[in-house]
């Protein structure tokens, strides 16, 4: 049996600590069609405007202030059941409904989003290590 410590112990590791992220996930069909044009990373939430780590809802394209602030983008999943969010201060995407961190480098289809961000953040491409993009690149230079 586990005890009250245990527990907090569990919960207190899955916020602090790395958790692995789920290499698949069910709901990425509610991804928005058009994620190559999306606000800048240093957006204000829509709600309260506060400016700074946000999170960007993959369905419609909300920012959104975190669960350490006013808890906004976790009130918009609620309200709406749009359940995957990419953080701007790091760019890990959350699914809510899974729970759960995202791989962004399995997850082939959340790879056009992460190279949009990737570009607004650091000026560059992600270095996918599977990339079909990469087949062939010495044609493009
Ligand atoms: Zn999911
Ligand atoms: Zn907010
Ligand atoms: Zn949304």
């Amino acid at each position: 049996m586990s005890t009250l410590e245990d527990i907090e112990e569990e919960i207190h590791g899955a916020e602090s600590g790395w958790v692995e992220a789920k290499t698949s996930c069910d709901h990425l069909h509610s991804l928005s069609s058009d994620l190559f044009h999306i606000p800048t990373l240093d957006s204000p939430c829509t709600r309260c405007y506060h400016s700074a780590e946000n999170w960007l809802c993959l369905s419609c394209k909300d920012v959104l202030c975190s669960r350490f602030i006013n808890k906004h983008m976790l009130n918009h999943h609620e309200e709406s059941g749009h359940c995957l969010a990419l953080s701007f201060s790091d760019l890990s995407i959350w699914c809510f409904a899974c729970e759960s961190y995202l791989d962004v480098q399995a997850i082939t289809q959340l790879h056009p989003v992460y190279e949009v961000v990737h570009l607004l953040k650091f000026g560059q491409r992600p270095p996918f290590r599977i990339s079909e993009t990469n087949r062939g690149s010495s044609s493009t230079s």
